[in-house]
């Protein structure tokens, strides 16, 4: 059974990936995005060995493929570790030796597994050799890629893909960048009381040029709402959290516990389908309706 320990991820994302690697349904190219460099390394490790592991409920951890993996040495998976600075990984030519790889059968496990870490780092030649593969993968080969965003890739990769987000880290995000969060959410917050439902289809359709900001306006929209439940339940003497208290307020005032609540559920809900790797502007449209159902519009 894969665990998480030691790992800093969003609980949402754990359990997606738990219920397809329990499946065995993890799809044949993950992307694991988000989170530090050294948890996206670690968890891409324990689903090598999850594909690779024959024992029972993988990765048991106790095989002799767990064990390979582990001590970094399994004849079935091939990891490709680039680091900033270096000029030969992810190069068109190592995604080449890789494709030629994968046309060799597994020597001991049921699947060729192929680990390239720090994707961001490869240019666009090296990514459409890559998409050859991809969109015509022998049946015993799986790919677990990892960079910081998944928007570094190019999106044909993406939509041959999957997508799992470890969550975002808070502290390496700029100034500029948190108020810009800040800002969108407080202008959700502030489209929700409006009469109708254009405002909310103006701030929601940004999240079209720039999606990147949509998980972490979730996150702040589910602490605005909280803080609203917050002055709501009395306990308004409480500090607000949110960057967001004017409009937590504001949202206290205009709307019943009930669709407070179902704000929160609908960001929670998306969240996990942003993670999900649902289609962006399914979603987004989505996100617009629900929200106006919820408030009344
Ligand atoms: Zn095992």
């Amino acid at each position: 059974m894969i665990n998480f320990s030691n790992l800093s991820i969003n609980p949402a994302t754990a359990q997606i990936i738990r219920t397809a690697v329990e499946a065995n349904r993890l799809p044949h190219a993950v992307i694991l995005e988000g989170g530090s460099e050294s948890d996206r390394l670690t968890l891409a490790r324990r689903l090598a060995q999850a594909l690779l592991c024959r024992g029972e409920a993988p990765p048991c951890g106790e095989c002799a493929d767990c064990r390979k993996v582990l001590r970094g040495f399994h004849p079935d998976l091939t990891e490709c570790l680039a680091q900033p600075g270096d000029t030969e990984s992810l190069k068109v030519d190592s995604i080449r030796q890789i494709r030629a790889d994968a046309s060799i059968y597994p020597n001991e496990a049921n699947r060729r597994v192929f680990l390239l870490h720090n994707m961001q780092l490869s240019n666009e030649a090296a990514q459409n050799a890559l998409l050859k593969i991809l969109e015509e993968p022998p049946v015993y080969v799986r790919f677990l890629l990892t960079c910081p965003s998944a928007t570094a890739l190019l999106p044909t990769i993406l939509s041959r893909a999957c997508v799992y987000n470890l969550g975002q880290q808070i502290e390496t995000r700029s100034d500029e960048a948190n108020e810009a969060i800040h800002e969108t959410a407080r202008q959700i917050a502030r489209a929700l009381g409006a009469p109708n439902e254009y405002d909310l289809m103006a701030v929601t359709g940004a999240f079209e040029k720039d999606y990147a900001l949509l998980p972490p306006v979730l996150t702040q929209l589910q602490l605005t709402v909280r803080d609203a439940l917050s002055v709501k339940s009395g306990a308004g003497q409480l500090p607000l959290l949110s960057a967001c208290s004017g409009e937590a307020a504001a949202l206290a005032r205009r709307f019943t516990v009930r669709q407070l609540l179902e704000f929160a559920a609908i960001a929670t809900e998306m969240q996990a389908a942003v993670n999900g790797n649902a289609n962006r502007n399914l979603l987004i449209t989505r996100l617009c309706s629900r929200l106006s159902a919820a408030a009344g519009k």
